[in-house]
């Protein structure tokens, strides 16, 4: 019999959880079942994917940089990186904010609605969770984005998924030291590496095996535990819009791969899916690393010395799909409550913010929305209006946060795919 591709099976996995999810919501005792039952080997998988991304991060960037031999190529590779996040980023809002102000989903929204949105959520505890983490960020200094990048103690930074930044700069730091010393010294350290990443990728191709069984306990619970059908319903166009607009920007990266990588879309998106259909399950870019990881070295070709800088910085500060959502969500949210605050000048504010925000937003499920505050704040929107404005959209998060991590991962192998290319290294 022939093999059925990874993709193929992740996706039946995906289908079958939403079918079961259906189902056992409708029936009694069923959101308890999958809860106990089924949730568990969801979060199994997630932590053995998390379980690696670290050790992966240093092995693959030790690897990558030894590989460069010349500390000036990664110099400009760092350069030329930062500088196209940047503006897929900016593309990204911009894209948003035409949408949302042509499409203006805002307008439909009843009274009705919007009061038993605020009912139903304005007290929920996950949105006062998000309101607190927003006001501590959104109290820090300008700067410090770069006091948090360096770590005073590297086995603390290793033990949190959340250093992934801090862990990047030691290895770098290590790496570009690792150059600069006599080959020979540096050898042994050189290959323990290099050892250990061949084994951090073996140990992903066993995680994989799992991955569809997972992607099925994913869903399924994301079906049982999500809200009433009419509340989604009431939001379908805001809903409608923000996928639009991440519609628009997978076509975006498919245009640049095709005019500037020369690839066709079909071989990138079929190489790519695996690691888009696990974003969309998990909602972490973070926890999908080693898979986008895998699948862009070993099937998109790209190199190591690219991949492993380029996509664990990417997973952190590169977020197209969320950065779209902010601007989306903002506009969507004056719309409704505050249509004054709808002039140009705040619209150029969100974008600027909106690209901080995706930068400092964790690769973590619902951090997006976390940072939306912070966009909010910046424009003057009433801060008495906060919990009404996240309890307008806090029902459609998830799934919308499913939709733009796949983005956030697309854009991440994209940006990859164009260093390798004008680093010539393709
Ligand atoms: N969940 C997203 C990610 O991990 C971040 C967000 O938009 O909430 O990429």
């Amino acid at each position: 019999m022939k093999k059925i591709a990874l993709h193929w099976k992740i996706l039946l996995g995906l289908l079958l959880g939403i079918i079961a999810g259906v189902i056992l919501a409708n029936i009694s005792g069923g959101k308890a079942f999958t809860l106990h039952w089924i949730k568990p080997f969801g979060t199994i998988f997630v932590k053995l994917l998390k379980l690696i991304a670290i050790p992966l991060i240093m092995a693959s960037l030790i690897k990558g940089i030894s590989e460069l031999k010349d500390i000036s190529k990664f110099k400009s590779m760092g350069i030329k990186t930062m500088l196209i996040y940047i503006c897929t980023t900016i593309i990204a809002i911009t894209i948003g904010l035409v949408l949302v102000n042509v499409l203006k989903p805002g307008s439909g929204i009843s009274k009705e609605t919007i009061f038993s949105l605020k009912q139903n959520y304005v007290t929920n505890l996950n949105l006062q969770d998000k309101l607190t983490e927003a006001t501590r960020r959104g109290n820090q200094g300008p700067l410090q984005f770069l006091i948090d990048v360096v770590p005073n103690n590297i086995t603390l930074a290793m033990s949190d998924n959340k250093s992934m930044l801090q862990v990047i700069f030691f290895t770098v730091f290590l790496g570009i030291s690792l150059l600069l010393i006599e080959e020979k010294k540096a050898k042994p350290l050189m290959s323990f590496f290099n050892s250990l990443n061949e084994v951090i990728l073996k140990m992903i191709d066993i995680i994989m095996l799992f991955a569809p069984y997972a992607v099925f306990a994913l869903l399924a619970t994301v079906v049982v535990t999500s809200d009433d059908y009419y509340v989604l319903l009431a939001l379908l166009k805001y809903a409608g819009v923000v996928i639009l607009g991440l519609l628009l920007l997978i076509v975006f990266y498919i245009l640049c791969i095709s005019l500037y990588v020369k690839k066709s879309p079909i071989w990138f998106l079929k190489n790519i899916s695996p690691a888009q259909l696990l974003a969309f399950s998990t909602s972490s870019s973070a926890a999908t690393l080693p898979v986008t990881m895998e699948r862009v070295e070993e099937h998109l070709e790209v190199h190591k010395e690219v991949s492993s800088f380029v996509l664990p910085v990417g997973a952190t500060i590169n977020m197209d799909g969320t950065s779209l959502y902010q601007a989306v969500a903002s506009v969507f949210i004056m719309q409704v409550l505050w249509p004054e605050g709808l002039v140009f000048q705040n619209q150029l504010t969100i974008v600027l913010t909106a690209l901080l925000a995706s930068i400092g937003s964790a690769a973590v499920p619902g951090a997006g929305m976390v940072m939306l505050v912070i966009v909010l704040d910046s424009i003057g929107f009433p801060k008495e209006m906060l919990p009404v404005g996240l309890a307008l959209i806090f029902a459609v998060d998830r799934p919308l946060d499913m939709f733009r991590t796949l983005v956030n991962v697309t854009g991440d192998a994209t940006v990859s795919l164009i260093i390798n290319k004008s680093e010539k290294l393709q």
